[in-house]
Order: structure tokens, then sequence, then C-alpha cells
């Protein structure tokens, strides 16, 4: 078991700075999708983590707290997160990704 990343989609798609994309130093694993925050009704889209290439560095923590000041961000045990963004499972847009959302990785 290892900490990874967990985005608050609610708080996230009220603000959709995108900040913690150009931060996190693992290529491709802060994502953000237009469709992840409407779907639920909120006004943007959302940031998500690929959970299987997340370090578990919390720098993104970091950026969302005290560059972005939106404390989205929460470092999670990977076994307790529901359902999550893994890379096989995210298809690329021109200017956004869809993730299909699935049991997480663990051990
Ligand atoms: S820094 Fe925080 S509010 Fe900004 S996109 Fe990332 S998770 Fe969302
Ligand atoms: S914890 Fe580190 S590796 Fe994981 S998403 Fe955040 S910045 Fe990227």
């Amino acid at each position: 078991m290892y900490l990874v990343a967990d985005i608050s989609v609610e708080i996230c798609a009220a603000k959709s700075c995108k900040l913690c994309t150009q931060y996190c130093p693992e290529a491709n694993t802060i994502q953000y999708s237009d469709e992840m925050g409407k779907d639920q009704g909120f006004k943007y889209g959302s940031a998500y983590v690929a959970v299987d290439r997340c370090k578990g560095c919390a720098q993104c923590v970091w950026v969302c707290d005290n560059m972005a000041k939106n404390n989205a961000i929460k470092m999670i045990m990977i076994d307790q997160l529901p359902k999550v963004a893994l890379t096989e499972n995210i298809t690329y847009g021109e200017k956004s990704t869809t993730a299909v959302l699935a049991s997480p990785v663990v051990g």
C-alpha cells in the first residue's frame, strides 16, 4: 500500500486553474478533463491523477495549497480510493483527456 494524490472534483471544478498539471514531476500523471467536472454539474472541468503513474511526492498538494490556494488535493492510501483513473483507461484528445474510472491498483 502507498499514498497517491487524490483531487476533489468538487473543489477543482469550481476553480480549474490547471496549475498542478504544470508542476507534477512525473509525465502524464496529472491530467485534465473538460468533462469530469461538467458532467457532475460544475462550472469547469477538473484535474485528475493517473494513479498508476503517481510516485506519491505530494508536490501537487503543495502547489494546490500554497500557490493556487485551492486545497483540492490530498494524499490518500491507494486502496481507499473507490474508483481511479489508470493510464490504460485514458484517451487523449487535442485539448483534454477522458478517463474511464476503474478500481485502483493495489499491492
Ligand atoms: S492546482 Fe488544485 S484547483 Fe488547480 S487544477 Fe490542480 S487540483 Fe485543481
Ligand atoms: S504526488 Fe507527485 S507524482 Fe503524484 S500526482 Fe502529485 S506531483 Fe505528481
